[in-house]
């Protein structure tokens, strides 16, 4: 686990990530990105930063669950969860989240790696 700087559209969250989500995160512009990742736990994320604040915050950003949802988006992708985080100071979007499942959960198997 290390501490990374996550960019949102609306300010930035400090998470720990273990090396794969970390690499999720990273699409090759020098920083890392929150919506690639997935949904992050409350106790990862230690601190966050507020643009319309202009001001980091020495805690987690809230979690808001947007929809429950079932929607297939790819052959064997299915969106089940869509959400935000967003300011603990004033409720706005720091960024979002989308959590995907794969159909076909045995094909994952052989990719899954031991988080640090
Ligand atoms: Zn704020």
């Amino acid at each position: 686990m290390a501490e990374f700087k996550l960019q949102g559209s609306g300010g930035y969250i400090i998470a720990d990530l273990t090396e794969e989500q970390a690499k999720k995160a990273d699409l090759g512009v020098g920083k890392l990105f929150l919506a690639p990742i997935g949904k992050l736990e409350e106790q990862k994320m230690s601190k966050h930063y507020c643009k319309n604040c202009e001001s980091e915050f020495s805690n987690s950003p809230k979690i808001r669950l947007e929809e429950n949802t079932n929607e297939q988006v790819a052959d064997n992708l299915i969106l089940v969860e869509r959400g935000q985080y967003t300011c603990q100071q004033c409720s706005s979007i720091i960024g979002e989240y989308r959590v995907f499942k794969k159909q076909d959960e045995s094909s994952d198997i052989g990719n899954a790696r031991p988080s640090q």
